[in-house]
């Protein structure tokens, strides 16, 4: 069967994703894959299609045996044959299982990593055919990650031990150099097909909120914010989970914990009540969530700091799998980031890795203290080249500068630990600089110094997160010892001489969630359903789940739900038409939905004959083509940059992006025309000859104000500069 043809039959498909096909077809024809993909972005499919149409069985390895179930569950669902070996099964269902894998029954079995070498397995994969072995969340097996599994590192073994050499592909969503290049050794992927794709989720908001109190704000957001929708509370320790949880539920809010120290049964009961949506809310530790599925996350906070950036992305990015807009808000807290700092210090890893996770972590500093783009923020550290230099879907874009200058502060305090001799900790250097009359203090000579009661004005806990922020900012350094003390580290100078301005985020002063209405991006428009079909649909889905026992999900997702309640499909073409409905689950659910379609067209009198004839359209593609060429015939009309961004409702760059898509088709355009000042291109071409154009950031902080973004990209694209040809 030819992929496209498979696409639809199984997952109910027209189309890939981005870099789907390629790995796809790479597997098809033997070679060994490395598919490194956002989460969301469609891993799983890259391997199960193939393992269809492939002679012979997939292993696919992956590191949470909790969710085998559900991802068995949901293959069978489609009509793919598949199981799981993991410790969760009798000796009895074991022994079936094996024997129906002999007998071929299964195309695709799911082995956690510390079952592949057992003698059991090992035999019986020497006598059956195992045309592919698929490695989910990949990255595991470097012990960079912040995921690593010793088990993984036995997975080469185990694909040497097989008589046949087996396809290799693995899948990842974490794209840190070093960890992609470790699983490629690790595994022994022989001259893969490596694909990257992009790391934008551009269906997801992302705000950093310092709050005062954060209980309050995140019941002031619930109550505002996707009622009843699934979401994820991360926090980082198992007491907050608890007592957060608590609070949750005694507010009438539908919640329920999940953390490491909970009995497994507990957990596992926990975990599918939130992915059955039987619950709204999971308060978690971030023992949960890797390897979560759920399309319809709506919303993950965290409530605590997570531990760097990469943790942070990947806990993030469990919202808005299914491509629908969700929200990633992190509640910042300087406390927490000097708690994690002390964490990595007391460690014992090796020099290499500390260095790591604390340029890691550093980076998510530098993420909540930003007044940038955050989405930009979170690209560029995964190296990617940066579009637009505002998103307009994340806070920063979206609320006006919520950042305070403390340089004078920070002065005051810096003096005074030098004043002290670098010999105190927090408690007495804020004593001291509000003149405390503490008789500690008193007794001692710390009231003699300049610093004594220069900030009297400030209260303590204010004082307290004004040096918690000038140490995650490295300003002040913080020994890991049993009475920590405060130290100036290389980079205070720097601020004592004025020649650095320091910068703090200021307190929400009301619990608001949201300060401006923000512009969804054209892909993510939502189709106009009819909501009341649309909740009808539901029930029957939730009904039907509730008998299967098995997530709402599995059987339809609610983009499928809205696709009907739109185009109102009563027979099997036009209910296979809507997407991720294949030819099983039409055969499983298709009566029973197309009845209460008919029922409800009947009941409201609606007219569904030219409906029918709406021929479904790719809705990027077309957008796409049209977008182009609107923007051009704006550009032949004459008009400035800024007025054809205006008139067609994008930003300035995003027009400019438009126009290259028209160069790229061969149509002409004359880029000088937009560059006010002929100067400036010289200026320009002079500066990235010197700093290359890695880091379009750095040009512009070389050149003066009057040169803005689009002005460089445009000498860019007039010069048909790429990065090779330039960097030095
Ligand atoms: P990942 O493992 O990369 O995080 P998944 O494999 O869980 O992502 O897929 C995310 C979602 O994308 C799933 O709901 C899946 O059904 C959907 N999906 C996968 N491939 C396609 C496709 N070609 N077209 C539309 N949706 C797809
Ligand atoms: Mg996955
Ligand atoms: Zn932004």
């Amino acid at each position: 069967m030819e992929v496209h043809k498979a696409l639809k039959k199984y997952f109910g498909y027209d189309q890939f994703k981005k870099g789907q096909e390629r790995l796809i077809k790479g597997t098809l024809n033997g070679k060994d894959v490395l598919g490194v993909m956002p989460t969301g972005g469609g891993k799983s499919l890259c391997y199960q299609l193939p393992a269809i149409l492939m002679e012979g069985i997939t292993i696919v390895i992956s590191p949470l045996i909790s969710l085998m179930k559900d991802q068995v569950d949901s293959l069978i669902e489609m009509g793919i044959p598949a199981t799981y070996i993991n410790s969760t099964l009798s000796q009895k269902e074991l022994n079936i299982r094996l024997d129906n894998i002999k007998k071929y029954k299964y195309k695709i079995i799911y082995v956690a990593p510390e079952r592949l070498n057992t003698y059991i397995f090992l035999n019986l994969a020497r006598n059956i055919k195992i045309s592919m072995v698929a490695i989910d969340e990949a990255h595991c097996i470097s012990q960079w990650g912040h995921d690593f599994r010793p088990s993984y590192l036995e997975i080469p073994k185990f694909i040497n031990s097989l008589d046949r050499e087996p396809a290799v592909s693995a899948y990842t969503a974490t794209a840190t150099k070093v960890i992609v290049e470790e699983i490629k050794t690790l595994i022994g992927l022989k001259d893969p097909i490596v694909s990257v794709i992009g790391f934008d989720r551009p269906n997801l908001f992302y705000q950093v909120v310092k709050v005062n109190d954060r209980f309050k704000y995140l019941r002031d957001y619930l109550d505002n914010n996707f009622q009843g929708k699934p979401g994820i509370i991360y926090c980082s320790t198992r007491k907050t989970v608890e007592s957060l949880t608590k609070r949750l539920i005694e507010k009438g809010i539908s919640a329920i914990g999940y953390h490491g120290g909970m009995d497994a049964d507990t957990r596992q009961k926990n975990q599918d009540n939130f992915i059955h949506n039987r619950v709204q809310v999971i308060v978690a530790t971030n023992a949960f969530g890797l390897g979560i599925d759920k399309p319809d996350v709506r919303f993950v906070i965290h409530y605590n700091m997570p531990q760097n950036m990469e943790a942070y992305y990947q806990e993030a990015g469990r919202a808005g799998r299914d491509g629908q807009p969700s929200e990633c808000i992190l509640f910042y807290s300087p406390g927490d980031i000097v708690k994690q700092k002390l964490l990595i210090q007391k460690s014992t890893y090796s020099s290499k890795r500390e260095k790591m996770l604390y340029e890691n972590l550093q980076y998510l500093i530098d993420y909540c203290n930003t007044n940038d783009c955050l989405r930009n923020s979170i690209l560029s550290y995964f190296g990617e080249e940066i579009q637009d230099n505002r998103c307009n879907n994340c806070g920063n874009c979206l609320s006006e500068s919520e950042m305070v200058d403390i340089t004078i502060e920070a002065q005051k305090i810096l003096s005074c630990i030098y004043r002290v001799k670098e010999r105190f900790g927090v408690t007495v250097v804020v004593q001291v600089l509000r003149g405390s009359r503490n008789k500690r203090i008193l007794q001692s000579d710390l009231t003699k110094i300049s610093t004594y009661g220069i900030m009297k004005e400030y209260k303590e806990d204010v004082l307290k997160e004004i040096i918690m922020t000038l140490i995650s900012m490295d300003y002040i350094h913080m020994t890991a010892d049993k009475y920590p003390v405060l130290k100036l580290t290389s980079l205070s100078g720097r601020v004592l001489k004025g020649e650095v301005k320091v910068y703090h985020k200021k307190d929400l002063l009301e619990s608001k969630s949201k300060t401006k209405t923000r512009k969804v991006s054209a892909d993510y428009i939502e189709i106009n359903y009819n909501s009341d079909l649309f909740e009808k649909l539901r029930e029957l889905r939730y009904e039907l789940a509730r008998e299967k026992n098995l997530a709402p999900f599995m059987i339809f997702h609610d983009s499928s739900l809205k696709e009907m309640a739109t185009y109102f499909p009563q027979d099997k073409e036009s209910f296979m038409n809507i997407k991720g409905i294949g030819l099983r689950k039409y055969e499983s659910y298709g009566k029973r939905f197309i009845e209460i379609i008919r029922n409800y067209c009947e009941e409201k009198e609606i007219d569904t004959s030219n409906i029918e004839v709406i021929e479904k359209k790719d809705p990027i593609k077309d957008n796409d083509i049209d977008r182009y060429q609107l923007t051009y015939e704006c550009y032949l009309e004459g008009l400035a940059l800024q007025e054809i961004a205006d008139k067609r409702g994008y930003t300035v760059s995003t027009i400019i992006r438009h126009l290259e898509k028209c160069i790229e088709r061969g149509q002409m355009i004359d880029w000088s025309s937009f560059i006010d000042d002929s100067t400036k291109e010289e200026r320009i071409l002079k500066v990235i000859e010197e700093v290359g154009l890695q880091r379009l950031r750095l040009i512009k902080d070389m050149l003066p104000d009057d040169i803005s973004y689009e002005d460089i990209r445009i000498t860019i694209i007039k010069n048909r500069l790429n990065k090779g040809a330039v960097s030095k």
